[in-house]
């Protein structure tokens, strides 16, 4: 490590450093994130709101560290969100009130972080695209309906739709591999992500008595020719 990215680090380490986990040195992410209620110095003007916390601080010395430092404290699972009087104000435990900075994990475990990291943004992708199946098959207007129905296009939508949930089922198996990520903020996400695959699965067997009562609504001979198609 050159010297200006020690100094950089040396800068902040007065103070106590946030808990972290052995071996990895990952900080320990705030387990209360609520506003505190009555001792909350924004009680009177109601101005406390969520604020986004980086796990990794302070983190502008973390992005002068350069690769994989810099991807590391801006990584979607490196912020959790905190209520802004446990975050940072005069409230006497607020998290930086209490430490000052981060211990400074190796480079392989950055590295193994943000891989991790990978696995679950992945996850997130496949929801979206599943849901953005779903969710175009039970549009409203009369065009997509017609374009979904009269067109046949939601036997396509269901397809890929199917073929990312069972992605999806294979790669979340991967998810037992995290070691590095927390496993509270893991959790969450895996749950969070959960109850959009139910949700998205129970929509999805209702589709096919949906699609019946869909096409009995298009105009006669619609659905067979598919002769809107051609229309400006
Ligand atoms: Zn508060």
């Amino acid at each position: 490590m050159s010297d200006w990215k020690t100094k950089s680090l040396e800068i902040v380490r007065s103070g106590f450093p946030a808990p972290f986990y052995e071996p990895t040195r990952v900080p320990v992410p705030p387990r209360k994130r609520d506003c505190v209620g009555e001792e909350c110095p924004y009680r009177e003007t109601k101005d406390c709101r969520p604020s986004r916390h980086h796990l990794f601080f302070e983190h502008l010395a973390y992005l002068s560290l350069g690769h994989p430092y810099d991807k590391l404290v801006k990584d979607p699972h490196a912020i959790v969100s905190i209520a802004r009087c446990r975050h940072s104000s005069t409230y006497p435990s607020a998290w930086h009130n209490l430490y000052s900075y981060t211990e400074l994990p190796k480079v392989e475990i950055a590295e193994r972080w943000i891989e991790e990291s990978e696995i679950l943004q992945k996850l997130g992708v496949l929801i979206k695209d599943m849901s953005s199946q779903i969710n175009g098959i039970f549009k409203e207007d009369p065009a997509s309906r017609q374009r979904t129905f009269g067109d046949g296009k939601f036997k396509d939508k269901l397809e890929y739709y199917e073929s990312r949930a069972q992605e999806y089922s294979y790669k979340v198996a991967f998810v037992e591999s995290i070691e590095v990520i927390p496993s509270s903020i893991v959790g969450s996400v895996i749950t969070n992500l959960g109850v959009q695959r139910n949700l998205l699965r129970s929509k999805a067997v209702e589709i096919p008595e949906f699609a019946k009562v869909q096409l009995a609504r298009l105009p006669a001979g619609v659905a067979s020719t598919g002769s809107l198609r051609t229309l400006p």
